[in-house]
């Protein structure tokens, strides 16, 4: 049976890892990592931990009681509903999953249907002394929805926002329309192909996140340049929040003060619930053109790279991927860099933007791998499809690693190019250093660009190691805080497009300016005094 995108967001999704109940690695795709990770990490062979069901789960009781009667009918407190909404989807949290540990479990998950009902909750939590946590998909990289917020409060509710999943108007002419938060990437452009319109924000985690999460978070979508960052997609946003609601005007562009949109975007659930936004929305591509290209030195490669996010070309994709990145998720042989090249319009043809591309490429003695015309039939066997199916896949097996005792984590930053050398060795060596003496053993550290910028580079980490199933989450905190450490002291951000959440923060608090958190802990008072939204992200509880 196909499940339309419509239905999907209201399939049974695993409490404990990434997707659906019915969807997950194949079982040729485990005995795949099995043998692409042992063979890398040297290990013999894997003992398998089943993974945990709702039975084997203890959780503290509920401290909600006397739900106010008008919510009764979308709070829930079952064992189910606490456990799926206890965690984000680090490694650490699968590892904690896995380890039968939901003792940080909400008190009670309510799904609001419209914003009537976002501000009843609101009331009631402020009222009960309860902390109030925003939960949309649940994909979170950085601790943004787990219900871990201290003493002072009496209790923790989510609100999942999923129920609040609609298309409300569009506008054809200005190509812009009015959502619901709540809606998943595949839903959302369900609804809106019927008016032949699009997003076009296909994030990695599109599937089971929402558009309130990608603005609350920064969330960046799968090209390289230009309008990438949700921040770009967004034209005005309604947030409710203790204090009250605030719709901001549509408005192209403006140069009106400071920008209530920018304020919202990125706040983290910190200051209020995001309810919906009016969206641009970009014409779909009828041109495109792809190539790839094979570096001996990764370090040409990024020359090139730069020379193209420096020539006002603005390619779609311009991902470059290390060669051991490349081996590992069979992209390439595993003895060279590879840059994957795409161009794409709504309007014109793209291939004098992408011929000035390509021998900027060869220039940094780049070799062409294999190109593409997207409309000359079939190109699943190129390494850049190759690469594409990987990372699609990439989230479902999280689970079989964790099951093993593969530890697989990342860390995503942006730096000038000038520094990026420093950041780059910085990183690869320090985590390579704690993984030998967290574990004891060597692991793998390697690095691909996902986003360009005429100044500088998004780089992306993946580390993965062997860890002792007894101690992941301690082993993969300390390298990950050696990773983190190296990242932010050569210069780069703690995060290009994963937030702050509770993960970032010390890293975020040495970054942010001191008078700038203040004007954060001020806003934050004014708008939500009882400091319940989401305590301990973005303004310190
Ligand atoms: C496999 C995987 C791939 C990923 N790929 C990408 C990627 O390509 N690009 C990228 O940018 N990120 C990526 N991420 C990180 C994550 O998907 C993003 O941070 C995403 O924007 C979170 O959306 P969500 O709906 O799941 O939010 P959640 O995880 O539910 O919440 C994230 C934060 O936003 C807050 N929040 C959620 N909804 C609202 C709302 N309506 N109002 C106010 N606050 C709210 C929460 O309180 C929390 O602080 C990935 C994560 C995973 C696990």
């Amino acid at each position: 049976m196909t499940i339309t995108a419509r239905e999907n967001w209201s399939r049974r999704r695993k409490f404990y890892a990434w997707g659906a109940e019915d969807e997950g690695a194949t079982d040729e795709e485990a005995r795949a990592i099995e043998r692409v990770w042992g063979e890398a990490l040297g290990a013999d062979g894997f003992e398998v931990t089943p993974p945990p069901t709702l039975d084997e789960i203890n959780l503290k009781p509920s401290r909600v009681d006397r739900v106010p009667t008008s919510l009764q009918p979308i709070c829930h407190t079952d064992t189910y509903q606490r456990a799926l909404h206890t965690y984000g989807k680090t490694f650490m949290e699968c590892a904690r999953c896995f380890a039968r540990d939901f003792a940080d479990a909400p008190d009670a998950v309510v799904y609001p249907r419209d914003e009537a009902e976002v501000a009843a909750v609101l009331d009631w939590c402020g009222g009960a002394e309860l902390a109030a946590i925003p939960f949309g998909g649940g994909s979170s990289a950085v601790y943004g929805v787990n219900p871990v917020v201290g003493e002072r409060f009496k209790g923790v509710v989510t609100i999942d926002m999923s129920h609040m999943n609609r298309v409300l108007e569009t506008d054809i002419t200005s190509r812009a329309a009015r959502v619901q938060a709540g809606v998943f990437g595949p839903d959302l452009d369900a609804q809106l192909k019927p008016h032949g319109l699009s997003l076009r924000f296909f994030m990695q985690a599109y599937p089971y996140s929402s558009l309130g999460g990608w603005i609350a978070t920064r969330a960046a979508g799968h090209y390289a340049m230009g309008t990438t960052h949700i921040d770009d997609f967004v034209e005005s946003v309604h947030m409710v929040t203790p204090k009250g609601g605030w719709r901001s005007r549509r408005l192209p562009a403006s140069g009106a003060g400071p920008s209530p949109d920018r304020f919202a975007i990125g706040s983290e659930g910190a200051m209020g619930i995001i309810t919906e936004a009016w969206l641009r929305l970009p014409s779909r591509p009828a041109h495109r053109r792809g190539a790839t290209f094979a570096f001996a030195a990764f370090d040409d490669g990024i020359e090139a790279l730069r020379e193209v996010a420096q020539a006002g070309l603005n390619p779609a994709n311009c991902r470059l991927i290390d060669p051991r990145e490349a081996g590992l998720t069979g992209s390439y042989d595993g003895t060279k860099a590879i840059l994957v090249l795409g161009f794409e319009s709504a309007h014109h043809p793209v291939d004098a933007w992408i011929d000035i591309a390509m021998q900027a490429c060869r220039d940094h003695g780049g070799e062409a791998v294999e190109e593409t015309l997207a409309a000359s039939g079939d190109t699943s066997a190129t390494a850049a499809a190759r690469w594409r199916q990987a990372f699609l896949r990439e989230p479902f097996y999280r689970e079989v690693k964790t099951a093993r005792g593969i530890g697989r984590d990342t860390c995503e930053t942006a730096i000038p190019w000038s520094g990026f050398r420093d950041l780059h060795e910085a990183v690869k060596t320090r985590t390579s250093r704690a993984i030998r003496e967290v574990t004891g053993r060597d692991g793998t550290v390697t690095c691909r660009i996902t986003h360009v910028y005429p100044d500088g580079p998004a780089p992306y980490f993946t580390f993965h190691f062997l860890c002792d199933k007894t101690r992941m989450v301690e082993q993969a905190t300390a390298i990950k805080t050696a990773a983190y450490d190296a990242m932010t002291e050569t210069g780069g951000t703690i995060t290009h497009h994963h937030a702050v959440g509770r993960l970032h923060m010390p890293w975020y608090l040495k970054q942010r300016p001191p008078l700038f958190g203040e004007v954060l802990r001020a806003a934050k008072e004014t708008l939500d005094p009882r400091g319940m939204m989401n305590p301990g992200v973005i303004v310190e509880s």
